[in-house]
């Protein structure tokens, strides 16, 4: 099948080179050399102009933001043919997400939004999870792609659902993350070796993907990669609290989690991973890990 994908950032360039073992890959990418070195490694054509990718069977986005994906839309609608699967991988906005399935449905374009969750490992295995928003049989034809890139494939709903579930599903990470730090922190204070904080905590009902993996590295090892902008997940967050705005619900916690991590984006920049909120726990209490 001819593909074409667009985003060659941490997760999409591993995610083209599992596409591309099994079907004709058309990459682009905004910084050309990351789409040169991807053909030069995986052997997939990269797209003289973006216009090129209209000619694919299924587009594939993966992008910071739904804003970037409407760009790439606005620019690619006078090309693109009937009958286009169009599979957006950003984590995105689900109200922007509706509004860019009807405009494409207008030529005849199905889109599904296909957001992923698993990090760069998850990408780099092809052990993502993918929550998947659209029509069945739409679903159907973004499965027999997806599948290369993930062993979940879940399909949530209508066009919107994938995105609103993500942005969920990340809050809860974050809130965990925040909540973890504060208290091996307050364990530190109290005397307590920050390793055998986290062996009771693993043990026990505090135990989180938060204390198993993403802090111990940081914490115990220090090792602090950028996997996972922290501007990505204030996104996340941010467009969460906006959904409960939307729907009028109480979520304090949800409310207080995207302060916080706005604050926490401001104070470290946009270039900093997300669990390095941890230092931001720390510096809130004039302390260090
Ligand atoms: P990166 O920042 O590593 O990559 C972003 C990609 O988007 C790059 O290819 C970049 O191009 C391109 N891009 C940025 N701005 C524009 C623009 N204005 N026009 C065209 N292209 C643009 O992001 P990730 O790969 O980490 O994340 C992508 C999406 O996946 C995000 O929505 C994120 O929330 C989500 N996600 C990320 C995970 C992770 O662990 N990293 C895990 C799960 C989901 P260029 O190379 O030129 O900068």
């Amino acid at each position: 099948m001819k593909i074409a994908f667009i985003g060659l950032g941490a997760m999409g360039f591993p995610m083209a080179r599992h596409l591309s073992k099994h079907h004709h890959l058309t990459v682009w990418n905004r910084t050309r050399s990351k789409a040169e070195r991807h053909a030069s490694e995986h052997g997939t054509t990269v797209a003289s102009e973006l216009a090129e990718c209209a000619a694919a069977e299924v587009i594939i986005t993966m992008l910071p933001t739904s804003r970037e994906v409407d760009e790439i839309v606005d620019k690619l609608m006078p090309d693109l043919r009937a009958g286009t699967l169009w599979i957006d991988a950003t984590s995105g906005d689900p109200n922007v997400s509706r509004l860019t399935a009807k405009r494409l449905a207008d030529r005849g374009v199905a889109f599904v939004d296909a957001p992923v969750t698993g990090a760069v490992v998850g990408a780099e295995n092809a052990t993502l999870t993918i929550m998947i928003g659209g029509a069945p049989e739409d679903f159907e034809r973004a499965r027999e792609i997806l599948r290369l890139n993930g062993k979940t494939l879940i399909h949530v709903g209508p066009v919107g659902s994938g995105h609103a579930i993500k942005v969920l599903t990340n809050s809860i990470m974050g809130a965990t993350v925040w909540m973890t730090a504060e208290c091996l922190l307050l364990a530190k204070q109290l005397g307590i070796d920050i390793k055998t904080a986290l062996a009771v905590t693993n043990a026990g009902s505090g135990r989180s993907n938060a204390s198993e993996n993403l802090l111990p590295m940081r914490l115990v090892d220090g090792k602090w990669p950028l996997v996972f902008k922290l501007a990505h997940h204030d996104k996340d967050i941010r467009i969460a609290a906006s959904l409960a705005h939307q729907q009028h619900a109480s979520t304090p916690m949800l409310a207080l989690t995207q302060q916080l991590f706005t604050a926490a984006l401001h104070e470290l920049g946009d270039q900093a991973d997300y669990i390095e909120v941890a230092k931001i726990v720390a510096r809130m209490n004039g302390a260090s890990w």
